[in-house]
């Protein structure tokens, strides 16, 4: 098993960028409570409101809920900035006004760093990725890479392959376990026979493994893709 490289830290400013609420939450908000709490700037960018994600919610209702969820739930882990795209909810695809959003935003924020979402087919053997996920993925990979010199020093996502990890404590992984369970109703309804603390703490516990390849700490783990 070949070791993972410490994730970069000299760094100031991180733009996460992913299709949905709750995908932040369901891989990196542990790292991210590390980084606020360390005094560096997090920024969440989001292509939709996640508006189709609730099953029997019409989509005006369900647009605003999941955006306050979001909200709430990045505040848990110290992130105050929280913008939403407007793009339609299981409809991303990598167009042309989607890559000029992503280049908008970094220009605008320059971040240091971009944190995107997976992109790859699957999260394991027989787990396949989402649609909106690979083609979100794909834009910010296209966009990223066609800016000049305002472009991030790196561009991670935040999937199953990783090459870089950043140790967590116990403390992040509660913030992020309280950032996740703050998409009540998105997991009330997702799994009504669980309750959402107990979702959100299975979650968390398994995005935030003891990494035997980062010297048996617990870490969350992303990919170097770019720059
Ligand atoms: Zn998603």
């Amino acid at each position: 098993m070949t070791a993972l490289l410490p994730f970069p830290d000299d760094w100031q400013t991180a733009l996460v960028l992913v299709a949905h609420p709750d995908d932040p939450e369901y891989g990196m908000a542990a790292a991210v409570h590390r980084w606020t709490h360390e005094g560096k700037r997090v920024v969440y960018g989001l292509a939709t409101s996640g508006e189709a994600g609730i099953e029997g919610m019409a989509p005006e209702e369900c647009g605003p809920l999941r955006e306050d969820e979001q909200r709430a739930s990045a505040a848990e882990v110290g992130v105050s900035e929280v913008e939403f795209w407007g793009f339609p909810d299981s409809e991303v695809f990598n167009t042309g006004p989607l890559r000029a959003k992503v280049a908008e935003a970094v220009e605008r924020i320059r971040p240091d760093v971009v944190l995107a979402t997976y992109g790859g087919p699957e999260w394991a053997p027989g787990f396949p990725n989402q649609r909106d996920h690979m083609e979100f993925a794909a834009a910010v990979r296209q966009a990223v890479g066609e800016l000049r010199g305002t472009g991030p020093r790196w561009l991670f996502e935040n999937g199953p392959l990783a090459t870089h990890a950043v140790a967590v404590s116990h403390a992040d992984i509660e913030a992020a376990v309280r950032s996740l369970a703050e998409h009540r109703e998105y997991l009330r309804v997702l799994d009504p026979d669980t309750p959402v603390a107990e979702q959100a703490q299975r979650q968390v516990e398994m995005t935030t493994p003891a990494r035997e390849d980062f010297g048996g700490r617990r870490a969350v783990g992303f990919e170097l893709v770019g720059r």
